[in-house]
C-alpha cells in the first residue's frame, strides 16, 4: 500500500502551485519571440512583463528594477563579481554568495552569531572612512537564513551605511519573499534577489532586483534582452510560472499567522516528547515557516534518513545542492550547546503544509527521538 508522502522541505524547494502550472501551460503554447513586432511576439512579451509586475509588487519594486535571471544562485553570482575592491560578506550567506566571495582577494567575513553583528560593521565603516576616496564596497547580508530561518537586521545595515561613500548593499530575499513583506523602495538596498521555486514557482528562474538609482555591468551581452544587462531570449514559460507564483505568494502573506502557528505547535509538540529537544533561534525574530530543531542524542543525516523512510521529507544542513547531508557552516559558527549543530534537521511548512503534515512529523519525532535515547543508553550500558 502506498502512504502520501509528507513534504516538509519548503526551504529547499516549494511544490508548484496550480497557479503557476496554468500559467506556465498557457505559455508553453505562445510561438513568438518576446522580442519580435508583430502579434505572436507581441503576445509573449506582454506575458513576461505582467510576470515582471507581479515579482515586483511581491518586494515592493517597480517593474523597471526586475531582471530575470535562471535562478538565485546566478543572481548572487552577478552581484558578487561585479569587480568590487572590497567586499564584506555574512558568515551565514548561502553558498551562492559566499564561495564566489571565497574566490575575491579582498572578502572579509562578517561574524553572524546568531546573527550579523552590527558592531563590526560600524567598525568596517569607519575604519574605511578614515581611506582617501575608498574603491566600491559591496557588503552582501541575506534578509533571512536557509537553515534557521533567522532574520538578519538588513535596515539596520542599510542605516548603518547611509552616509558611507562608494557602498552596494545586496540582500539575498530568497527564503524571505513571501514568508515576510519586503519593500525594496523602503528598504534602501541596491540589490535583492529571489527565487521562483522557494515561493510555489518553476525550478530555474529568478530575478535579479537592481535600485532604478544604481547600475551594474551586465551579465551576458548579445541580443539586448532585459533591459541589455542580460542577453538571451527569455525563458517565457518559466518567467510565467515565476509571475502567477509570486502574484499567489503576495496573496498567502495573510496565511502566515496559520504557518506560524503550526509552526510554534511543531517546536512546542516536539519538545513535550522530548524534553531534550533544542530549537534553534527560538525567541528570535525568525520566519514563520522554519522550524530547525535537534535531538542531541542523534546525528542530523540520520534523521533526515529516518524521516525519509517514515514518508517524511526534511532535511539537515543547507541541503540544497545534491547529496548534501551534515556539515553545516552556518550552525558551526552560531555558537551552540555543544553537539546540536551536527544533530539539528530543518523542517520548513509552507503554502500547501496543513495540521496533518505536522501530526504525521510528531510521530515519527517520538519513534525517532525514542530510539535515540535507547541507542544512547545502550551504548553507555555496555561502555560501563
Ligand atoms: N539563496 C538562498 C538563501 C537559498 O536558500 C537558495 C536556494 N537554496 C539560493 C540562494 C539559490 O537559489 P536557486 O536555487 O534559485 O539558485
Amino acid at each position: 500500500m502506498t502512504h502520501a508522502r509528507t513534504y516538509l522541505d519548503h526551504n529547499a524547494s516549494s511544490p508548484l502551485r496550480p497557479e503557476a502550472r496554468a500559467a506556465m501551460l498557457g505559455a508553453l503554447d505562445v510561438v513568438g519571440n518576446p522580442s519580435s513586432v508583430h502579434a505572436e511576439g507581441r503576445q509573449a512579451r506582454a506575458i513576461i512583463e505582467a510576470a515582471r509586475a507581479e515579482v515586483a509588487a511581491l518586494v515592493g519594486a517597480t517593474p523597471g528594477e526586475v531582471i530575470f535571471t535562471s535562478g538565485a544562485t546566478e543572481a548572487n553570482n552577478w552581484v558578487v563579481k561585479s569587480g568590487w575592491d572590497e567586499l564584506l560578506v555574512c558568515s551565514a550567506e548561502h553558498d551562492s554568495v559566499a564561495v564566489p566571495a571565497r574566490g575575491a582577494a579582498n572578502a572579509t567575513l562578517w561574524p553572524s552569531a546568531p546573527t550579523a553583528h552590527l558592531g563590526f560593521l560600524q567598525t568596517h565603516l569607519d575604519m574605511r572612512a578614515k581611506r582617501v576616496a575608498p574603491g566600491p564596497l559591496l557588503i552582501a547580508l541575506q534578509m533571512a537564513n536557509n537553515e534557521t530561518g533567522l532574520l538578519q537586521p538588513v535596515a539596520e545595515a542599510v542605516r548603518l551605511a547611509a552616509d558611507a561613500e562608494n557602498v552596494w548593499l545586496h540582500t539575498d530575499a530568497v527564503q524571505a519573499a513571501g514568508r515576510v513583506p519586503i519593500d525594496f523602495a523602503a528598504l534602501g538596498v541596491q540589490s535583492l534577489v529571489v527565487s521562483s521555486h522557494k515561493i510555489g514557482g518553476p525550478k530555474g528562474v529568478g530575478a535579479l532586483i537592481v535600485s532604478a538609482t544604481a547600475d551594474l555591468p551586465p551579465l551576458i551581452a548579445g541580443g539586448g534582452q532585459e533591459r541589455g544587462k542580460r542577453a538571451g531570449t527569455e525563458n517565457v514559460a518559466a518567467i510565467a510560472g515565476f509571475g502567477a507564483a509570486a502574484k499567489a505568494a503576495a496573496r498567502d502573506l495573510a496565511d502566515m499567522p496559520r504557518i506560524a502557528a503550526m509552526r510554534d505547535r511543531l517546536e512546542r509538540e516536539a519538545k513535550a516528547i522530548n524534553a531534550e529537544t533544542y530549537v534553534v533561534g527560538e525567541g528570535l525574530p525568525r520566519l514563520p515557516n522554519t522550524a530547525c530543531i535537534a535531538d542531541p542524542w542523534r546525528k542530523a543525516e540520520t534523521m533526515v534518513i529516518a524521516f525519509d523512510l517514515a514518508g517524511i521529507a526534511v532535511s539537515s544542513g543547507a541541503a540544497c545542492a545534491s547529496g548534501k547531508v551534515g556539515y553545516s557552516r552556518v550552525l558551526d559558527g552560531m555558537g551552540l550547546p555543544r553537539g546540536i549543530a551536527g544533530s539539528t534537521i530543518r523542517v520548513s511548512l509552507g503554502w500547501n503544509t496543513c495540521e496533518a503534515d505536522i501530526d504525521e512529523f510528531l510521530a515519527a519525532w517520538a519513534a525517532v527521538t525514542a530510539k535515540g535515547r535507547s541507542e544512547a543508553k545502550r551504548a553507555a550500558a555496555m561502555g560501563s
